[in-house]
């Protein structure tokens, strides 16, 4: 051993005498249980995996700097936002139904987390490489997650449980082409775009509300890899994305994407032609374009894995005074599942863990649970007559100030003049998609359903598919078949012509 190195200790700090040999009766004797190394190393080895996530269980990310080099400050009083503010950030990229040591080239929507450690404290804006989302209830949440990850009587990903839920569920018709086409699988994460997908909201100084949607467009541009790309990577290297992002940043190519949002009129929201807050949708860039923000760059990979990454908790319910919520049920669910999530993964205090603790003093009255590290000081109660923290009601002005009114009821969304689950898809296909990538949607469909076993499931994905567009399900149909060896019967026509 040299003069510089470490000596080993215990978990308590206490030396210890070999890194190599078990204490022993002689030398080739039985191990002693007074070997109190030994036992610690074991049992801590023993309990090293903490309970993945579920979803999202494999990702990876790093630290950062969001700088603002727009003006907002006419739509957000948030400090954040505010011109030239700069604020150190920590992201995290993953895929969603696969688990921990899944491949990262899996077709599949990548989340995009981000928590910005703010003067205000955190504010997290939890969102996906995705516009939009599958469902608009948050009570079909957990159904959905379990379609696409693994039957109970053999643990299998299933093909026909995907497409029985989707088939049934019209409203994923935009998320499903959106997943099906180039973007549902990116060439790494530096390579594709985040989005809120929820609408949010923002309360200027002067106390105007306004609607917003997040966007961060990737500086790096956007790149994607085809199913074959993706299927050779996934047998190569199975954390493709990982490694390149932890390079890319090492290399000190550091990746970056510019913050630009979508702003509507607080007001305009009542009569829009579509319901601004139905997840499945997107505001057309003609009604609300982007207006430039700021730009994220990440420049520090983690250096404990687990501490920085597996325990980084987001939730979209972190929101700073400046910003809000909406009505949207499913960001209003996520407010409390997420945290929920952590509570049942890292314990209650998981906010004080490093990665999760604000940069700010936290003077909440939260106290005592399991692996609490910081102090808690007298008094334990609001209000009180000695000091404590008292809320300021000047500081704290987030935008969640819209009315509502009604009868308790279990209902969909009130239907808008366009509000359709297949205008935008199609719109998608047509209109953004060019030839090449419509074959590659055809493509890429044929191939997640030609397995489904069910007739009256297959048979539902042709429909699903010609009522977002009539061509596009033709030459699904006709493609599946093909792949399946029931080529004559396409000749004839699809049931549904
Ligand atoms: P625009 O023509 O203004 O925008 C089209 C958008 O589509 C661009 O943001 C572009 O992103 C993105 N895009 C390009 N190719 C693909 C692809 N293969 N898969 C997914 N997205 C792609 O039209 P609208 O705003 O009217 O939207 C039309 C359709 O575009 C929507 O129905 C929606 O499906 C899709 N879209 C819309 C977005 C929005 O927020 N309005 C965001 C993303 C997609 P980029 O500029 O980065 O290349």
């Amino acid at each position: 051993m040299t003069n510089s190195q470490p000596y080993t200790t215990t978990d308590s700090g206490n030396p210890v005498s070999s890194d190599e040999h078990s204490l022993t009766v002689g030398p080739d004797g039985p191990i002693l249980l007074n070997d109190n190394y030994l036992i610690e190393q074991m049992a801590q080895f023993n309990r090293e995996r903490i309970t993945e996530r579920q979803p999202h269980a494999k990702g990876g990310g790093a630290f950062g700097t969001f700088r603002v080099t727009g003006d907002v400050s006419a739509y957000t009083r948030a400090a954040v936002f505010q011109p030239g503010t700069e604020t150190e950030m920590v992201a995290r990229f993953s895929t969603v139904a696969g688990e921990r040591g899944s491949p990262d080239t899996w077709r599949d929507p990548r989340g995009f987390a981000l928590k910005f450690y703010t003067s205000e404290g955190n504010l997290d804006i939890v969102g996906n490489n995705t516009p939009v989302f599958f469902i608009r209830d948050p009570m079909k949440f957990q159904h959905f997650i379990r379609s696409q990850k693994r039957l109970a009587r053999n643990n299998l990903r299933d093909a026909d449980m995907q497409w029985d839920f989707w088939t049934l569920s019209p409203e994923s018709a935009h998320q499903v082409t959106w997943l099906m086409g180039d973007r549902g699988i990116p060439k790494t994460w530096r390579n594709m775009n985040g989005y809120s997908s929820h609408t949010y909201s923002w309360v200027n100084a002067s106390g105007e509300q306004f609607w917003v949607k997040y966007h961060f467009k990737t500086d790096q541009g956007i790149e994607c890899l085809t199913q074959s790309e993706a299927d050779q990577l996934a047998g190569e290297d199975g954390d493709a994305h990982q490694r390149d992002l932890y390079e890319a940043i090492e290399r000190g190519d550091y990746p970056s994407w510019t913050l630009k949002v979508q702003i509507m009129p607080f007001e305009d929201a009542k009569t829009y032609r579509y319901n601004p807050f139905d997840l499945t949708k997107v505001w057309p860039h003609a009604d609300y374009p982007l207006i430039e923000v700021g730009r994220m760059t990440l420049d520090r990979n983690v250096t404990d894995f687990h501490t920085e990454m597996e325990q980084a908790a987001f939730q979209p319910n972190n929101i700073v005074p400046g910003t809000g919520l909406s009505p949207d049920k499913m960001l209003l669910a996520r407010g409390f599942s997420y945290a929920d999530a952590h509570r049942a993964r890292l314990g209650v205090n998981y906010q004080q863990i490093p990665v999760n603790r604000p940069r700010v003093p936290v003077h909440s009255y939260s106290k005592d649970g399991v692996m609490r590290v910081e102090n808690v000081t007298d008094p334990v109660y609001a209000p009180n007559s000695t000091g404590g923290p008292a809320a300021d009601p000047a500081r704290a002005v987030y935008s969640n100030m819209y009315a509502v009114d009604g009868e308790m009821v279990r209902q969909a969304y009130t239907l808008r003049a366009d509000d359709d689950d297949y205008g935008q898809p199609n719109t998608l296909i047509n209109e953004v998609m060019d030839e090449g990538q419509r074959e590659r949607l055809v493509h890429n469909v044929a191939g997640a359903a030609a397995g489904v076993r069910s007739d009256e499931i297959r048979e539902r994905v042709y429909q699903y598919w010609k009522n977002i567009d009539k061509a596009i399900g033709d030459r699904i149909e006709a493609a599946i078949k093909e792949l399946r060896g029931e080529g004559e019967s396409v000749k004839g026509g699809g049931r549904f012509d």
